[in-house]
C-alpha cells in the first residue's frame, strides 16, 4: 500500500501517529499489538486494527453527530485515520455504567451493579505509575487541568456516555464502561480523541445472558478466554450495520 505520510510522531501500544503536510492534523495507524495489564500481557492479534479503526471512525462520527467534538476527520484506509493534533491531557477519563473491572476488585461494590448516574473516574495517564486513580485533592495538587477545564470534561465524558449508551443499545450490546482520552486541537478546543473500540469499551452482547459469551472485547484477551477477534468482528459487523458510509479523508 502506498500511503503518504511524513515522520513517525509518536508510537504507542496500539498505534502510531505520523505527521503530514497540514500542521493541524495528523495521521493515525491501528496496530493489531493487544496489550494488558500495564503491557504485562502482549500478542499480536491479526486484523485487530482494522476492526478497531473501522469501529472508532464509526463512534467518532456517532458523537459527531451528537454535537460532540472530537479530533476525527475521516478514514484514509482500512487501518488508517486522519485526525486534529491535539495535544493529549494526561488523563484517562473512565465512566461506569455497570460496575465490574478494576472497580469491584478494589471496593466491596458487587460486580453487576447498575450505576445510576455512572460513576466517573479519573485515572493519571502515565504507565510508569501505572496509571493510577486520581483524587479530586490529587488532581488539584497535579494542576494537570484547570477547575474550568475539569468541569468541561466531565460534562464532555458524560455526554459520551449519553450519546453511546443508546446508541450500541440499538444495536444490542450493552455499554459497561469505556475510557476516553481528552486533548485541546490547535484551535484550543477540548475534544474527545485517541480511540473507542472493544480495546477501550466493555461491550455485552445482549442477545445472550451467558456471562462469558456475552463478552465482545478486551476483557477476551485480559481473561484469555479466547475468540478475540471474532468478538470485535460482530461489534464491527454491528457498528457498521448502523453507520456504513463513513467518511473517507483519503
Ligand atoms: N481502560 C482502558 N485503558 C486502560 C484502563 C482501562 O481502555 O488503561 C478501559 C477498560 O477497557 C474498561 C474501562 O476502561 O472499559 C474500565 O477499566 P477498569 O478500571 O475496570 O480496569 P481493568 O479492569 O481493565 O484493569
Amino acid at each position: 500500500m502506498t500511503l503518504s505520510h511524513g515522520a513517525l510522531l509518536y508510537e504507542g501500544k496500539a498505534k502510531r501517529v505520523y505527521a503530514v503536510d497540514q500542521d493541524d492534523r495528523v495521521l493515525v495507524e491501528y496496530k493489531n499489538d493487544a496489550t494488558a495489564f500495564n503491557a504485562l500481557k502482549r500478542e499480536q492479534i491479526e486484523d485487530k486494527g482494522r476492526l478497531n479503526c473501522q469501529i472508532s471512525a464509526r463512534l467518532f462520527e456517532v458523537l459527531e453527530r451528537d454535537g460532540i467534538p472530537t479530533h476525527y476527520l475521516g478514514l484514509v484506509d482500512e487501518t488508517w485515520m486522519a485526525v486534529q493534533k491535539v495535544e493529549v491531557i494526561p488523563l484517562e477519563v473512565v465512566l461506569r455504567n455497570v460496575a465490574t473491572g478494576s472497580l469491584c476488585k478494589q471496593t466491596p461494590i458487587a460486580p453487576g451493579t447498575s450505576l445510576e448516574p455512572a460513576l466517573l473516574d479519573l485515572y493519571y495517564k502515565d504507565d510508569a505509575f501505572g496509571d493510577p486513580l486520581l483524587t479530586e485533592a490529587r488532581l488539584e495538587l497535579l494542576q494537570l487541568v484547570t477547575a474550568e477545564q475539569r468541569v468541561a470534561i466531565e460534562r464532555l465524558a458524560r455526554h459520551v456516555n449519553a450519546a453511546l449508551v443508546p446508541f450500541f443499545r440499538s444495536l444490542d450490546l450493552q455499554l459497561v464502561d469505556f475510557k476516553l482520552e481528552l486533548g485541546c486541537n490547535t484551535a484550543g478546543e477540548l475534544v474527545v480523541a485517541d480511540e473507542i473500540s472493544p480495546d477501550t469499551c466493555r461491550l455485552w452482547d445482549l442477545r445472550t445472558t451467558d456471562p462469558q459469551e456475552r463478552i465482545l472485547d478486551k476483557d477476551r484477551f485480559r481473561q484469555d478466554l479466547g475468540g478475540v477477534i471474532e468478538a470485535y468482528g460482530e461489534v464491527c459487523k454491528r457498528v457498521q450495520g448502523a453507520c456504513p458510509n463513513p467518511r473517507n479523508c483519503g
